[in-house]
């Protein structure tokens, strides 16, 4: 994947990819986290260029949603979009709903050329929904 985008092949690089698509949705701390494990000695700056260098050549993907850390993805190119859990940050994926982008027509571009539109959908992760049932009891107790 590094040859195919003209980058050098490093043992960071190798390294921090591999995270990467071992945790997807990962944030910069747990990838510096894994990638140490393998590589004890590498530096949290190491970390973070590699990351830019591998989001600019596209092998990686880099999404922040509101409130969050950056977090990364091998799972580039198909335009698919994510689900956050408002309450612990979960992230999962959610495939374009048409395929490919913009995914949403707008009601009225401007005139602009759009090509993208970024879709986050927010609510609550299964866990964290039944957390919060198994407490209701509780709760009611305390009103
Ligand atoms: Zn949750
Ligand atoms: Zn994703």
């Amino acid at each position: 994947m590094l040859r195919g985008a003209h980058l050098r092949v490093t043992r960071p690089r190798l390294e921090v990819l591999a995270a990467v698509h071992e945790h997807p949705h990962a944030d910069t701390d747990s990838i510096i986290g894994a990638v140490r494990r393998q590589l004890p000695g590498v530096s949290h700056q190491a970390v973070y260029d590699v990351l830019r260098a591998l989001t600019a050549a596209g092998l990686v993907r880099r999404i922040q949603p509101s409130g969050s850390l950056a977090r990364y993805e091998s799972r580039v190119g198909d335009n698919h979009h994510h689900v956050v859990c408002r309450s612990c940050g979960a992230i999962a994926d959610i495939d374009c709903a048409v395929g490919e982008a913009p995914c949403l027509t707008a009601s009225d571009g401007h005139g602009f050329s759009i090509d993208e539109a970024e879709v986050t959908y927010w609510g609550t992760c299964p866990d964290c929904a039944a957390a919060s049932a198994a407490q209701k009891p509780f709760r009611q107790e305390m009103d």
